[in-house]
């Protein structure tokens, strides 16, 4: 049983039973049965049955949003603007999209292949695998669950076990639309459960979670094997140089680095300061830092809990070893005495990269801040981890901001803006290095869910081709196509090429 405790009050809420490998197995069978049908139904229709999701939204989105953040601890707002919204405003870019995206489309030709046509296309994979996380449990199911079944799969989907209530309300959503059985599944269920998953007789296995357990997926789905999806954690860095509109990224960082308390995979876990403007930035941050709210989503506050006990540990675990490396802790830095998972917005300065603070994702309402020389400095350290996800620079100057935006190794980087970027369903997403790798969102989020097809069409006038047996009395002139390539000189291959076509095709 998955024990599901409020994190806002400690008080158990519910119990839900974990799936059996069997029931997973099950599942996957019916998503298989019912994938041919969902194929072949075509995107128009498939999308116009997801479109009925915004009705469904419209209809329970105050009462999905209160079961969220009672699940989550997050505030209601958040959970209205970060999960729920996520849904017209895909279905409304993959309207306008997806026919385009997976349709079929020509490839421009090469002298080389005279008469012959190159198409793209894609084609769905079949039944995929989705395994997610806690710290946005609705978005990070929803919108691989969306694009997968636009491009034409069925998906079994497990969610977080620490959220096992936004995992019914998905399930509630989904079946509220009608969709055919075995489309799409729900299992609720632990690592165990999404470990039967990957071991199911799925197609891939798109995997959003810690680095460990990605690892461990990975290795699960390379014994079959079935391409694999990582999206993994972060430690997103913010560079703040000395022409940065001060005011404003200081209000970006502590929302930045706040926000769902901090447990967000590209939260804002390393803030880089020059030296020239550093005193007087970190006076801006802790300004803000120290006006934030925290408490249950009932309270109407900035900030709730920390959604599970365990990580409410960790936090306290990296905020203590923290000041014993040599930090300091300029505010907050205790869990709060309260019922419930809450710990103190912290503002942590001298922070060096030798400390856990600095190695480890924390996922906690804690904004580590470190004092650089200069921009170069601060791009040296960003790029020097091992993790690259999303990141951002503050400047003013344009130019510049683009110019070290392209030297950060992070899968996206913004300029005076930070995390949007995620939400934008214009953007691929995902990371780099050990955040992962591959791309969802934008359209890559329906070709992640798709195989490619290659396509040549030759009209078939032609008797014989050119390369084609028999090889007797042409090594001459196939030797001149290809000195003629190799030289860059195409009327030479064009020449050789001709001949040989001339010369199987005579006329016998
Ligand atoms: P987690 O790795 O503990 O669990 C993620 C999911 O994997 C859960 O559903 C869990 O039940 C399942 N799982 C556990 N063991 C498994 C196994 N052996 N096989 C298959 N599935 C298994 O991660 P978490 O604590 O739920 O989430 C937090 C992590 O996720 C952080 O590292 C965060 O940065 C990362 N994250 C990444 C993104 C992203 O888009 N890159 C987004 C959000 C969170």
């Amino acid at each position: 049983m998955i024990i599901k405790h409020d994190p806002s009050t400690g008080k158990l809420i519910g119990e839900f039973p974990i799936s059996t490998p069997e029931q997973v197995q099950a599942a996957v069978q019916r998503a298989r049965e019912a994938f041919p049908a969902w194929r072949d139904a075509g995107i128009d229709s498939r999308l116009e049955t997801l479109d009925a999701l915004r009705g469904v939204i419209e209809r329970n989105g105050q009462e999905y949003a209160q079961r969220i953040s009672q699940d989550t601890g997050k505030p209601l707002g958040d959970s209205l603007l970060t999960e729920l919204m996520t849904i017209p405003m895909f279905i409304d870019f993959y309207k306008k999209h997806a026919k385009k995206t997976l349709g079929r489309q020509k490839r421009e030709n090469s002298l080389l292949f005279p008469g012959k046509a190159h198409y793209v296309e894609y084609f769905p994979m079949g039944v995929i695998g989705i395994i997610s996380p806690w710290n946005f449990p609705f978005q990070l199911s929803v919108i691989p669950v969306i694009s997968a079944l636009i491009a034409g799969n069925t998906v079994v989907l497990k969610p977080s076990e620490v959220t096992p209530i936004t995992g019914e309300v998905i399930r509630e959503c989904f079946e509220a639309i009608g969709l055919p059985p075995g489309v799409f599944e729900v299992v609720q269920g632990d690592g165990s459960t999404g470990a039967a998953l990957v071991d199911a007789d799925i197609d891939k296995v798109f995997f959003t979670g810690s680095l460990e357990t990605g690892k461990r997926v990975m290795a699960a789905a390379a014994k079959k094997p079935i391409p694999v999806e990582l999206e993994l954690g972060g430690k997103d860095a913010m560079i703040v140089c000395h022409d940065a509109n001060l005011k404003r990224a200081a209000k970006a960082a502590v929302w930045g680095g706040f926000v769902n308390c901090g447990q967000m995979c590209v939260s804002v876990e390393r803030l880089f300061v020059v030296d020239e403007v550093y005193d007087e930035f970190l006076a801006l941050v802790k300004n803000e830092v120290d006006a934030l709210r925290f408490g249950s989503p009932e309270e109407d506050a900035d900030i709730g809990p920390l959604t599970s006990q365990a990580q409410r540990e960790i936090v306290e675990r990296h905020v203590q070893l923290a000041e014993k490396e040599g930090a300091t802790i300029l505010c907050g830095g205790q869990s709060v005495a309260r019922d419930g998972n809450f710990f103190e917005p912290t503002l942590i300065t001298n922070v060096r990269p030798h400390m856990t603070i600095y190695q480890e994702e924390t996922f906690g309402p804690v904004l580590p801040v470190i004092r650089v020389n200069d921009e170069d400095e601060a791009i040296k350290l960003a790029n020097d981890h091992i993790y690259g996800l999303t990141g951002s620079v503050w400047t003013q100057d344009i130019e510049r901001g683009l110019s070290l935006a392209s030297r950060m190794e992070s899968g996206q980087c913004s300029v005076n803006d930070l995390v949007t970027s995620v939400g934008n369903p214009i953007l691929p997403f995902g990371g780099v290095k050990s955040s992962g790798f591959g791309r969802y969102h934008g359209v890559e989020g329906l070709i992640a869910f798709s195989h490619q097809r290659a396509i040549l069409v030759d009209r078939g006038w032609l008797k014989s081709e050119p390369f084609w047996f028999p090889y007797t009395g042409k090594y001459d002139t196939l030797n001149e196509v290809f000195r003629g390539l190799l030289r860059g000189n195409m009327i030479r291959a064009g020449k050789g090429l001709t001949k040989l076509i001339f010369r199987m095709n005579r006329p016998t």
